[in-house]
């Protein structure tokens, strides 16, 4: 691992490969540091991924890594732990230094941060041994494969009743399990009734499991609910503990009253609150797919290579100054 580069990516999954390998493609010297832990890791397949649609997680990541490689990219397997900025080179007063768990220490010129978000997932027993199979959260992602199967929806949050309706629309068999009643108002009970979605008050103890296959979940009042599966809804929480020494943190996503998660706020360039430090994915956009995650990592790799044109450029002049003032060739 060479110890500078124009540019660290910090989280090789869709949004780090994608900036990765268009600033490989634009001649950028680019390391890539990946922990290997992306969010959707317990799916079996990645869907709505044109091109690669039900690939898996894992093999996705296996085919960007050589994608980017063919242009020269480094990736490096590892956790970024901290990140501080450095006096830059002079002419361009923007530089980092991160360190890896390893212990060593590299420095680069710009930083994306791709690093994705973890899940808070409802505190139920055996709900966590299930998430991505059984206990699911996105009806795109996962709604195809339990169609027409016995769904129950988690009504934890006050979107669970629109939750509720994107997984009726899967399965005629749908079953809400309303924690709260403060969070399912008439108007949406009366739905549930017209849509013939049975409603289950009170708290879910358990989601019960036969090995590896979920069965179905307990009641708070002894009752069992057989089911195929079970939506619930996460607080995806941004990774970005690692950039304190930046002075980034994450910032409340909210829908209304409703917090959601956090995420690094960004510009339209995907440029951070700190110059040359750009994110994209799901650290900066908690709701975005995959695709949008990839597309996000482009947007972010253009707009650091056009950065560094412009760095280049104050580089050339400032030598090109230099050279005039002191009669040499700037060749
Ligand atoms: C169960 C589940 C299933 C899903 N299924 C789908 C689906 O079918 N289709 C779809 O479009 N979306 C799906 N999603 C959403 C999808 O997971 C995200 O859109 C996508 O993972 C975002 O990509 P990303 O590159 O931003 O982050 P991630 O995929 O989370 O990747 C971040 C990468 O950064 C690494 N990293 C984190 N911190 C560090 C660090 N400090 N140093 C180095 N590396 C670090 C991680 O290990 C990881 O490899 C699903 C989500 C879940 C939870």
């Amino acid at each position: 691992m060479r110890d500078h580069h124009d540019v660290i990516v910090i989280g090789g999954a869709a949004a780090g490969l994608s900036a990765a390998l268009i600033l490989g493609r634009s001649r950028r010297s680019v390391l890539v540091v990946d922990s290997g832990e992306p969010r959707n890791a317990p799916a079996e397949g990645v869907h709505n991924y044109l091109g690669r649609e039900g690939a898996s997680p894992a093999a996705l990541s296996r085919i960007g890594r050589s994608e980017v490689a063919a242009y020269g990219v480094e990736v490096a397997d590892g956790r970024i732990v901290a990140a501080s900025t450095t006096d830059g080179d002079g002419v361009d007063p923007v530089g980092f230094s991160v360190t890896l768990d390893s212990g060593a220490v590299v420095t680069a010129r710009r930083l994306v941060v791709a690093s994705g978000a973890v899940d808070v997932l409802p505190e139920v027993p055996g709900l966590a041994e299930q998430w991505g199979r059984g206990v699911v959260h996105c009806p795109f992602c996962h709604g195809w494969e339990i169609r027409d199967r016995r769904i129950g929806v988690l009504v934890t949050t006050p979107i669970g009743a629109h939750q509720m309706l994107m997984f009726r629309a899967l399965s005629e068999d749908v079953t809400a399990f309303v924690t709260d009643p403060a969070l399912v108002d008439d108007t949406a009970l009366a739905g549930f009734a017209a849509q013939g979605v049975r409603v289950v008050s009170g708290p879910v103890t358990a989601v019960v499991s036969d090995g590896d296959r979920l069965t179905g979940v307990s009641t708070g009042s002894g009752e069992f609910v057989a089911l195929d599966a079970l939506a619930a809804a996460s607080t995806v929480e941004a990774r970005v503990g690692f950039l304190s020494g930046l002075g980034l943190t994450a910032t409340d996503q909210l829908l209304g009253d409703f917090r959601f998660g956090s995420a690094l706020a960004v510009d339209a360039a995907g440029q951070t609150t700190v110059r040359g430090v750009y994110a994209a994915g799901n650290v900066a956009a908690p709701m975005a797919t995959v695709v949008a995650s990839a597309a996000a990592g482009t947007q972010a790799g253009a707009a650091v290579h056009g950065d560094l044109v412009q760095a280049d450029l104050a580089a050339a002049l400032a030598r090109a100054a230099t050279a005039t003032a002191t009669g040499q060739s700037t060749r």
